[in-house]
């Protein structure tokens, strides 16, 4: 089956066509635009440049296309892309509005170029439909909660790859199974030996998922991705009052604060050096005092979260680092990990710094729990999870 993985942003289109069957899939061909004012136009340049260059012979070989949509209202779970799901990217527009209109309008242009081909969008929300009321809800007016506020999580392909994978490397197939199926079958009861699993994503955007049996219970992501951990430049949690207080203190309009919030906070935001870890961590090393916060800030967050998820799991039995961060940052990995040998998690300090964008097992031989680096690949992912609902 051949699957075209578009990623959509407000002014980007890339794309990835995957050749895929029961054993897993390999790449035909990729490519991207830039600087894109028109979707429509990228879109058939896209599909015209694989016929030209023969990976296709017509746009029939083209069987589907996944979409990495963000936040529908009403709407999650790994679906056909339909109206409904543009219906319900419409309706959050407001709530992720760099994600949600790119993806409405290509897959309006997707059914056009392609009138053959399946659409399946998978909603970044999707892993945490099993999450429970308690974990999900905020403790606002029903009023607020009628309208669709409430906790949905995000980068969910990322982190139910890191639940089937974790699984497999645990050597408990019975649970990778298990979130294989997940979307087909929905949640199983599990009757195993449960298997505890937090996975780390620490990229651009980051965020921190506590995994039972290969179903999400909960991540540091709310309601939209300004929240949980500091993010590039978008804030992560910040206390409701904060936002009234600075609004008429500094005054400034509702936007204007949105837009700081969006643009100029996060580790851009506490460094005042960049938003690029790298960096961060040179002007660190150079003796700059806001980049040592923002890299304090940022460990403190992510292990905030993996304690949380720690004790709603009943403990741990594996650790994961994904995204460029996580699979890269040998020293945000360490501070993370310090000290945590009480609840089972020995770091081995020579595996971890020899470990960059590989997958590798980074904890001491006699760990009790495993602490784990997986690179994640979205584009895959979001293939696996088009061709598992086609077939
Ligand atoms: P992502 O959004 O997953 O691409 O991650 C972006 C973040 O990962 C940036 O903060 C980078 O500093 C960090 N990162 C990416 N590649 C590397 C690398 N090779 N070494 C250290 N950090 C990296």
């Amino acid at each position: 089956m051949n699957i075209l993985v578009a990623n959509l942003g407000s002014t980007s289109f890339k794309y990835r066509l995957f050749r895929m069957d029961q054993d897993g899939g390999e790449v035909l061909a990729h490519g991207g635009y830039e600087r894109v004012t028109d979707h429509a136009i990228a879109i058939d340049d896209a599909i015209a440049t694989l016929q030209r260059d023969g990976i296709i012979q017509s746009t029939d070989d083209i069987d589907a296309v996944g979409f990495k949509t963000v936040l529908g209202k009403d709407l999650s779970g790994c679906v056909i892309a339909d109206q409904s799901v543009i219906d319900a990217l419409d309706g959050f527009a407001d709530v992720a509005p760099a994600h949600n209109p790119p993806y409405a309008n290509g897959i309006r242009q997707f059914a056009k170029a392609l009138p053959n081909a399946k659409l399946v969008a998978l909603f970044e929300t999707a892993f945490y439909q099993w999450t429970s009321p308690a974990s999900a809800h905020y403790a606002i007016p029903k009023s607020w909660r009628d309208i669709g506020i409430r906790r949905y999580g995000f980068h969910g392909a990322s982190h139910k790859f890191i639940a089937e994978r974790s699984a497999e490397l645990m050597d408990r197939p019975d649970v990778a199974e298990t979130t294989r199926r997940l979307y087909l079958d929905g949640q199983q009861a599990p009757d195993a030996a449960p298997l505890r699993v937090v996975s780390c994503h620490l990229g651009g955007s980051s965020s921190v998922t506590g995994i039972l049996n290969g179903v999400a219970i909960g991540t540091s992501m709310g309601f939209s991705p300004q929240s949980g951990l500091p993010q590039n430049n978008r804030v992560g949690d910040l206390d409701s009052g904060a936002i009234p207080y600075a609004m008429k203190k500094l005054g400034i309009s509702v936007d204007e604060a949105a837009r700081q919030l969006t643009k100029e906070s996060g580790l851009q935001g506490l460094s005042g050096v960049s938003n690029d870890l790298r960096d961060i961590a040179a002007a660190a090393n150079d003796g700059n005092q806001d980049a040592h916060l923002a890299l304090d800030a940022l460990a403190h967050s992510i292990r905030h979260w993996i304690g949380a998820f720690m004790i709603e799991l009943g403990g741990i039995d594996a650790l994961v680092f994904t995204a460029g961060i996580g699979e890269n940052n040998t020293a945000i990995r360490a501070t993370v990990c310090n000290g945590l040998e009480n609840f089972g998690l020995h770091l081995d300090a020579e595996k971890n710094t020899a470990t960059r964008a590989t997958e590798a097992t980074i904890s001491r031989d006699n760990s009790p729990a495993k602490i784990f680096v997986i690179p994640a690949n979205e584009e895959l992912v979001l293939a696996r999870e088009v061709f598992r609902k086609l077939s």
